[in-house]
């Protein structure tokens, strides 16, 4: 198949493309539940939910008509002075799903966002109460959490922002004790990582943890116990340091559960919230935060107050998808908690014992493994992109980051769907 059938001298500088070697964009026209549909009338199987967030498929009637119903009433308006029901019944609903000791819930528009705010939110906890020496956090190697400078800062142990990083706050990185089935040294890895931290605690104050809770998304899908998390609270009230969860990927059922912090039984102080938020409409996002937090802020010193906010703070449009989409999370919870076990048997059938397959994992709805090969392993091992071209021609969209190959699918995927994923991916891996 030619994939350079479509114009070419578009003006698009398009996200993560080497513009020079990319072949050109595909023209999608439409999107229907797993599927998107091709100018030339091809239809793609979209196994990674569109960059994670198409929760609940493309063109989902339910979210199109909330869309439709806020835009004719109210499209956008100021969040400073003004709030509206979407805003208001979201920030509610979401609360009755996450621990009971988050109880503020601050907008933001995208993930990176939704960082900043956490980032800026820790340190302003600690200024308020006079400590002004708080200015240092404590990170994960491979963590990701988003492209804007603060957020590039936490996830320095990424291997992509090494051309940025002279324009990087400094941060201190532990080891992630990433995981995989029947791993024979995940106690020794925890131990190791939780020693460290706890040594790194003891040296400096630090104004908070940084953590992609149980799975780490774009730094390889590299997963961790809930185990871990228990032992890092557990630490992190030790030391009185804030912990700060970003569940902007595995939020909204991608572990299998709503949020990674109810399925670890751990209570972060500040979360993170993005992706599927809107159902994967709009871009919206949420910071949250505990009251402890919110009471150091509240003051009759205006400079006190959390100084931080975007012009599309809240925006009525994205809150209504959003409403709907946790309503729809809610009446079919079924949809994001059967797929683990799918993922396991189609596992078996397809890809167990595969020679050119280790480090299989499977978090909820989302299932990695690590293709071996023969160069370095890492983001930048040419074999994921010759797979993600493979695997395009035969109409299947599986985006491998380097030589990790994942699944992600929206959760209205059949079983037959998802089956037909492990069976070209057999296939490609047997050529
Ligand atoms: C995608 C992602 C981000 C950044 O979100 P954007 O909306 O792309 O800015 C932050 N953290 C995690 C864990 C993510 O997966």
């Amino acid at each position: 198949m030619n994939l350079s059938n479509h114009e070419t001298d578009s003006p698009i500088w398009r996200p993560y493309t080497q513009m020079k070697t990319t072949p050109p964009p595909l023209k999608v026209v439409k999107g229907e539940g797993v599927w998107l549909e091709l100018e030339d009338g091809r239809r793609i199987l979209d196994c990674i939910s569109s960059w994670w967030v198409t929760i609940h498929g493309h063109g989902h009637p339910a979210l199109a008509k909330s869309l439709y119903h806020q835009a004719q009433q109210l499209e956008q308006v100021i969040f400073a002075n003004f709030t509206h029901d979407p805003a208001e019944q979201l920030a509610r609903k979401l609360l009755t799903h996450l621990p009971d000791a988050l109880t503020r819930v601050f907008f933001t528009d995208n993930g990176s966002t939704a960082i900043e705010a956490a980032l800026k939110m820790a340190y302003q906890y600690w200024l308020n109460q006079g400590e002004t020496n708080r200015t240092r956090f404590l990170v994960f190697e491979k963590g990701y959490h988003g492209d804007t400078i603060g957020a590039m800062s936490l996830g320095i142990g990424c291997s992509w922002w090494e051309p940025f990083r002279p324009l990087l706050i400094e941060m201190d990185t532990v080891p992630f004790p990433a995981t995989f089935d029947d791993d024979p040294e995940v106690e020794i890895k925890e131990s190791q990582a939780l020693e460290q931290i706890e040594s790194l605690l003891k040296q400096e104050t630090y104004a908070g943890i940084f953590i992609e809770p149980l799975i780490q998304g774009a730094g390889g899908m590299r997963m961790c116990r809930p185990e871990f998390l228990r032992s890092l609270q557990t630490i992190a009230h030790q030391f009185g340091v804030l912990m700060i969860y970003d569940e902007v990927m595995t939020g909204f059922g991608r572990t299998g559960e709503l949020f990674a912090c109810s399925k670890s039984g751990t209570t972060p102080d500040i979360l993170c919230l993005s992706k599927g938020l809107s159902g994967g409409c709009l871009p919206l996002a949420v910071t949250l935060a505990t009251e402890t937090i919110y009471q150091t802020f509240y003051s009759d010193d205006a400079s006190k107050m959390f100084l931080h906010g975007h012009s599309y703070t809240g925006n009525p449009l994205a809150c209504a998808t959003g409403l709907t989409s946790l309503n729809l999370l809610e009446q079919t919870p079924q949809r994001f908690r059967a797929l683990e076990a799918l993922h396991r048997r189609y596992l078996e059938t397809w890809l167990k014992g595969h020679s050119r397959i280790e480090q299989i994992r499977v978090c909820g709805t989302i299932v990695a493994m690590e293709i071996i090969t023969d160069q370095t392993p890492g983001y930048f091992n040419t074999i994921g992109s010759e797979l993600r071209d493979r695997f395009l021609e035969l109409g299947f969209f599986i985006r491998p980051l380097g030589n990790t190959l994942y699944l992600m699918p929206p959760y209205c995927i059949s079983d037959r769907e998802l089956e037909s994923m492990y069976q070209v991916i057999s296939k490609v891996l047997d050529t």
